[in-house]
């Protein structure tokens, strides 16, 4: 359905749980205090109920994140759930965006449910490094997980979030390896969402830094490459690969945005730049199937204009972390 501003909204991210086994330390701090109660974490079956009112609003594409999506227990009942949707048409793609800890494990099954394209995180090629950046993450352990999805045949899109002074130096590395193994790439401007310990304008670096360097060593031309997510596409003259650049600060893209999203304990935002939600807990206690719908369709609507992001300034976001809302 359309917003108020005329733009066709038709993609939600469901953030199935907050918790993760990394603690990326631009996405939450090390002791988050922050976490959603376990007792208010909706339900495998409630989740379900709300994806089915956004279905029947032309909700089209799903894209489940979280936190860890691959640790949330119940996560394969509700993937086959999405999958008999697509197998209905009721959907056009399953998506999944994951840190890749836990992907040797889902990779087979993921396939099978028609989880064909999947983003993986991972900020740094340097094993000690991806562990500081991640808190003591396994850099094989990832490796591993993607290689598998891959030899399955999921596309693999790698997200790297730009962190100045820290993996500034891996672009070029990043962008032979991602074209040696035919994966498309990503880079992400960091962004003010949540009070971490480090001052953002210190993390921040423009993802024009990475086009420059790219443009510099491989040569970048404009690709008609297109999905429904906000990358800018590009192909690289002189390796194969398709590379993106997401710019929510330098040059945000809310006048195309598409999407909505839904954290685990049933709050739906229409903008993760927003601090305004909708919580549905109480349509789903009261089995308001019909009213749930309506106040779906009233967020769709209503979604703001635009966020308000200035890397200089405290974040207007405090105690909401990526890992609620997910990306
Ligand atoms: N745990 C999964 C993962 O890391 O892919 C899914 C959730 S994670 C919150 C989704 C994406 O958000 C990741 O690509 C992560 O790098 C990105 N992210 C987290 N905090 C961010 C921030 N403050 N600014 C920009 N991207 C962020
Ligand atoms: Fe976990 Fe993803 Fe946040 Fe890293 S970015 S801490 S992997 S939710």
């Amino acid at each position: 359905m359309l917003d108020s501003f005329g733009r066709k909204i038709n993609y939600v991210r469901v953030s199935v749980t907050d918790r993760c086994d990394l603690r990326c330390d631009y996405c939450m701090p090390l002791d988050n205090k922050n976490f959603i109660k376990k007792k208010e974490i909706l339900t495998i079956q409630n989740l379900i109920t709300i994806s089915k009112g956004l279905i029947y609003l032309g909700i089209k594409k799903f894209r489940i994140t979280g936190g860890e999506p691959l640790i949330r227990k119940g996560i394969r009942d509700y993937i086959e759930f999405l999958n008999t949707q697509k197998n209905k048409k009721n959907l056009e793609e399953i998506l999944l965006t994951t840190n890749g800890t836990q992907l040797s494990n889902y990779a087979e099954f993921l396939f099978k449910n028609n989880v064909k394209r999947i983003n993986v995180s991972l900020d740094s090629l340097d094993s000690n490094k991806f562990s500081l950046i991640t808190n003591g993450g396994l850099l094989t352990n990832v490796l591993k997980g993607i290689k598998k999805a891959s030899d399955l045949g999921i596309k693999i899109k790698i997200n790297t979030v730009l962190l100045k002074d820290v993996n500034d130096d891996e672009i070029i590395d990043m962008v032979k390896w991602c074209s040696s193994n035919n994966f498309k790439l990503s880079f992400i401007e960091v962004m003010p969402i949540g009070d971490t310990l480090k001052k953002r304008k210190d993390q921040y670096l423009s993802v024009e830094f990475a086009k420059k360097i790219i443009n510099q060593n491989f040569g970048l031309i404009k690709s008609n490459h297109k999905t429904s997510g906000p990358s800018k596409y590009f192909e690289c003259k002189d390796v194969k690969l398709i590379v993106g650049f997401i710019s929510p600060i330098s040059n945000h893209f809310c006048s195309t945005c598409n999407r909505l999203r839904v954290t685990s304990n049933g709050k739906v935002f229409p903008c993760l730049g927003d601090n305004g939600s909708k919580d549905l807990v109480p349509y789903l206690k009261a089995g308001q199937e019909i009213q749930l719908r309506k106040i779906l369709s009233n967020v769709i609507f209503n979604k703001p204009e635009k966020h308000y992001f200035d890397i200089n300034k405290k974040s207007y976001i405090k105690e909401r972390f990526m890992n609620t809302t997910g990306g």
